[in-house]
Parts: C-alpha cells; sequence; structure tokens
C-alpha cells in the first residue's frame, strides 16, 4: 500500500481522548434489561435477548436502549474517519451513501445507528452507536469508491475505521 505524508499521519492520531475506559462497557446490549422492555427514547424493542424494532406490548418494561444512551452521552462506539481530495470532490454523493447504509442498518438492526457525521474542510467524521455499522459504512465506501480502508479495534468495544482517496 501505497501512503503519502499527509495519509501518515492520519492514520497515526491521538486516540486516548475517545477511550476514556476499557474496562468496562456501559452500553452493553444484553445486559440488565428485563425482558421485554421498550425503549422510552426510540421504541426499539428488547426480548429474546435481542433489540427489534417490533411492537412492544404496554406491559413491558420502560428503558433506555444502549444506543440512546450512547447518542445521549455523545460516546460512540465507532468511528469512522474520511479523507482525500476526491472525498472532497464527491462529498455529497458519499454522504448519501453513508447515510443509505445507515438507514438499512438501522432497519435491521435497530442498536446500528449513525450518531452524527460532521464536515470540516478538509475531511468528514462520522460517529455510530454500534461497531458493526462502522465497518459496514468503511465496506460500503471502499465498495463503491476503491480508496484505502483501515480498521483498527480499541478492546473488544470500539473501532475506528479510515478511509481515503
Ligand atoms: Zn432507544
Amino acid at each position: 500500500m501505497r501512503r503519502n505524508k499527509q495519509d501518515k499521519n492520519f492514520f497515526k492520531q491521538d486516540r486516548s481522548r475517545i477511550i476514556k475506559d476499557k474496562r468496562h462497557d456501559p452500553y452493553q446490549p444484553v445486559k440488565k434489561y428485563p425482558e421485554p422492555t421498550v425503549c422510552t427514547m426510540c421504541g426499539a424493542f428488547y426480548k429474546n435477548g435481542r433489540w427489534t424494532w417490533e411492537e412492544a406490548p404496554l406491559e413491558s418494561n420502560e428503558m433506555e436502549c444502549p444506543a440512546c444512551k450512547r447518542i445521549a452521552d455523545g460516546y460512540p462506539a465507532g468511528i469512522i474517519e474520511l479523507r482525500g481530495d476526491y472525498l472532497l470532490d464527491h462529498r455529497e454523493d458519499i454522504l448519501n451513501l453513508v447515510r443509505n447504509v445507515g438507514k438499512t442498518e438501522k432497519m435491521q438492526h435497530p442498536l446500528e445507528r449513525i450518531m452524527k457525521i460532521k464536515n470540516s474542510k478538509l475531511e468528514t467524521t462520522v460517529t455510530t452507536t454500534g461497531m458493526h455499522l462502522a465497518r459496514r459504512i468503511g465496506d460500503a465506501l471502499k465498495d463503491a469508491n476503491k480508496g484505502e480502508l483501515e480498521y483498527t479495534y480499541e478492546g473488544e468495544n470500539y473501532i475506528r475505521v479510515y478511509w481515503s482517496r
């Protein structure tokens, strides 16, 4: 893989500010939820060990799902960093692709959501509530646009994805 100087710096960024605590993940999707539970924020429904968009019966417990907690706390499980001249020239199309992947994943997996898309002059940063979605976005970017893709796992509960072209 060939990389220019700017890309090298790109892949070496400081990660400490986002990983505050690797000892536990307060957003575990499975633990601590009685069944059935409905999320009071988004309506996701927890039963048989999984979250779905099924309609919750009235007698369901009421709590916040892990995805809504992450969004409220601003604590992502995945971050995708997009860079390069090609990105800057095609940003709108690329962001549409990112949003579409987000929509599809959220429908199938309620805890996998895009949190924020932030554009700056030279890059775009996308944060997600789930690691799976971050990977899916990275793969979709590469499939559709080629470019260079890397993943870094940080502990069991956090992933950084870098795409550049
Ligand atoms: Zn929720």
